[in-house]
């Protein structure tokens, strides 16, 4: 059974190997036993019911909340070959009656069911079907104790007693014990085996950026979205306004967004839904409204604009990147003002208290000085032994030092203004600035007036942050935010009490050598990735899906780096089903051979001007290419046993350097190791003519 699975898994899905569980959750549920699997979003619980689903002589039904998701899910089997229809209230009459009689002929093995059609369906047609298994998707919803309760889940008790002897697979992405417990006794599921995976999502990086003045903020995150031209993110915003607003900026700077939040009439969002999915828009300024319901797999990146209310909310929304595994970026913006807004929202409701505790604890989260990721998995009960290594604390570790004088001049300031200021005056007082406001209230004749002129003012707020998440101060949010010291920053200010304090870091969310992408170079395995979209992009329309419902990026990414051009190379490629390679494999193919062409016809141009007897400078201006680039078609000429003189542009001790260092290196993939060996004193055209001498002597 195992071995066919497997065989499933590769011919039908195009993948090589189960993730960590799938395989013993697919064992479990192929003997027959009832089963829970706790997995994050995009671990990959759809697998777990569907190879058994294809096992089985039988019907599976699939139990999903999420009407548009069925949709697509039952799309990307049949784009697998795979008989699979959906079940709600979406259908026409007359479609109802063929899918009816689809499924009782047998031709359907998967039928995804609303929970709405659930008992109707049940009570009449369906009771003639033969259902070998069932599979309850988004399964915390049949609990009050999750956070999307759903009263038409209640009737799945009915139906598993119904269907005694069919095992039954409960599936979700988020579980707090009670809810585990609850889910359990709610659809009535029989010693079931418990499956809980690590909700560590490791290609998600993670990143908090604090105090950040609006303008700056927008500056950064023009500059981070222009680094990613042709990826797809979402822009998380705290209200309607500011995601329109966002939108509206990115879009006058040419950015391809649109805004989604309850707002918006229902048809608008179904199109601006529409066309993220097909890659048609690349940036969602969204309210937490957004995404819910899609299945997007390559949005490469998630930034907060505002801080989320709580940590539950912020892990399912940077969970949405990087669902296909490939590593994904996601930042987290926050200000004091957000965390005002915030609280003044909970204080309001029912269960306030609660909704406190949880914002306290994403702030806690986003001012933390130790790995980033381990505090968001010890608040799901799950204990990271190492540092991540892909936060921006483990990149950057804070370095502490004693902050007792910084905080007495801040703690002066407040305390000689009769502590009715508030943070922006407290700095424009410490340093001393001349502003109208300070000379009206006479605040230029404190004692303090000045003293802090040696911190610049985005210090001093990284500073004030920190006084006041370790409580030296509070804000009277009652007497317009006003700062008021505290019993612990009287002791800071009077008597022996102590701080340390982190020293400010510019943290650059630029990634080194993406300066101007929007006129980056790409590299050709960029430059073919992106010629391998645009071709999924005319398949996905002439066929009407979603593009990833052809082929994920992180396919694509592979068949850009390996290029395969024959049918075996390419269904080694991740992803690559059989019947998806029948259906598209050749136009892929063609397309990267078109592409390999392209390459060589540069290098054969090249090899035109050479056999004229140009020198490298004349063919750099006839091609208008870098030398660097001339040079390289020159060397590849060269090893391919052209005739090409490349001994002329090296010294023979430049040479023997080269030799020297790759016997060190032993590597010819790179030249950066050899140019740092070399302490920068070889150009890098040099490094390659050298290894070229030196490869082709060893071929
Ligand atoms: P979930 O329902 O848990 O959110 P999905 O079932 O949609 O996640 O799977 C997420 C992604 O992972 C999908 O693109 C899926 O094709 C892919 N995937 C699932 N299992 C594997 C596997 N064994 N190897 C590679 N990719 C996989
Ligand atoms: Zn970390």
């Amino acid at each position: 059974m195992l071995q066919q699975a497997r065989e499933i898994l590769k011919d039908s899905f195009g993948y090589d190997t189960f993730r960590d569980q799938q395989e013993e959750i697919i064992q479990t549920v192929l003997s027959s036993q009832d089963t829970l699997v706790l997995m994050p979003t995009g671990g990959g619980k759809s697998i777990c019911f569907q190879i058994p689903a294809l096992l089985s002589n039988g019907l599976t039904v699939v139990i999903s909340p999420l009407i548009s998701l069925m949709k697509d899910q039952v799309e990307a089997l049949r784009a697998n070959g795979i008989n699979a229809a959906f079940y709600n209230s979406s259908l026409s009459e007359i479609e109802e009656r063929e899918i009816e009689s689809d499924v009782l002929s047998g031709g359907i093995k998967l039928l995804y069911l609303s929970p709405e059609k659930l008992i109707s369906s049940t009570n009449s047609w369906l009771s003639n079907a033969k259902i070998s298994l069932v599979a309850v998707d988004e399964a915390h919803c049949v609990s009050m104790w999750g956070h999307d309760f759903r009263p038409e889940y209640a009737q799945l008790k009915e139906f598993r007693d119904r269907l005694s002897d069919v095992p039954f697979i409960a599936l979700t992405a988020t579980a707090d014990k009670t809810t585990r417990k609850d889910i359990i006794k709610q659809i009535g599921l029989k010693q079931p085996k418990v499956f809980i995976s690590s909700f560590n999502r490791e290609n998600l990086s993670l990143e908090v950026r604090a105090n950040i003045p609006k303008k700056e903020k927008m500056k950064e995150i023009r500059q981070f979205i222009g680094d990613r031209i042709n990826e797809s993110g979402i822009i998380y915003c705290l209200s309607r306004k500011g995601a329109d607003e966002m939108a509206q900026d990115l879009k006058g700077y040419g950015y391809s967004a649109a805004s989604y939040h309850a707002g918006l009439a229902a048809n608008k969002r179904v199109k601006v839904q529409e066309n993220f999915i097909n890659d048609k828009t690349n940036i969602i300024c969204a309210t937490i409204a957004f995404g819910m319901g899609i299945d997007k797999s390559n949005v490469r990146w998630v930034i907060h604009n505002n801080l989320p209310k709580n940590i539950e909310g912020y892990y399912q929304e940077i969970g949405r990147a990087g669902r296909d595994g490939v590593p994904s970026t996601t930042i987290l913006y926050y200000n004091l003002r957000d965390l005002m807004v915030l609280k003044r929202f909970a204080e309001g409701g029912a269960k306030s208290e609660v909704y406190i505790d949880k914002l306290y604890r994403m702030l806690n989260y986003a001012e933390a000085t130790s790995c980033r990721r381990k505090i968001l998995l010890s608040y799901f009960s799950e204990h990271l032994p190492e540092n991540c290594g892909n936060c921006d604390v483990c990149k950057n570790p804070p370095t502490f030092f004693d902050g007792k004088i910084i905080a007495q001049k801040a703690l002066s300031a407040c305390h000689r203004t009769k502590q009715k200021i508030g943070t922006n005056m407290m700095i424009n007082i410490l340093r001393g600035s001349a502003n109208q406001d300070i000379y009206q209230r006479g605040f230029q004749n404190i004692k303090t007036y000045g003293v802090g002129k040696d911190v610049s003012f985005k210090d001093w707020q990284h500073y004030s942050t920190q006084l006041l998440n370790q409580g030296v101060f509070e804000i009277a949010y009652d007497e317009s935010f006003t700062l008021k010291i505290t019993e612990y920053g009287r002791s800071v200010l009077f008597e022996d009490g102590t701080i340390q304090l982190t020293i400010p870091t510019d943290k650059p969310i630029k990634e080194k050598g993406a300066k101007k992408a929007s006129k980056k170079k790409l590299s050709p395995d960029e430059e073919l990735f992106e010629v391998l979209r645009e071709v999924r992009r005319d398949i996905a329309v002439k066929e009407k899906v979603p593009a990833y419902i052809i082929f994920h990026d992180a396919t694509l990414k592979e068949m850009a780096s390996e290029k395969p051009t024959n049918q075996l190379d390419m269904l080694a490629v991740q992803g690559i089903s059989v019947i998806k390679y029948d259906k598209y494999g050749k136009t892929f193919i063609n397309a990267i051979e078109e592409f390999n062409q392209s390459k060589l016809n540069t290098v054969e141009a090249t090899h035109e001007l050479y056999k004229k007897g140009l020198t490298v400078d004349e063919i750099c201006f006839t091609r208008e290419l870098k030398q660097e680039t001339i040079f390289s078609h020159l060397c590849k000429l060269y090893f391919d046993g052209e005739k090409v003189d490349i001994q002329q542009f090296i010294t023979q001790a430049e040479q023997a350097a080269v030799i020297k260092a790759h016997k060190k290196i032993q590597d010819f993939k790179s030249l950066k190791p050899y140019f740092d060996f070399l302490d920068s004193k070889l150009p890098y055209y040099k490094i390659r003519v050298g290894l070229t001498l030196l490869a082709k002597k060893a071929k």
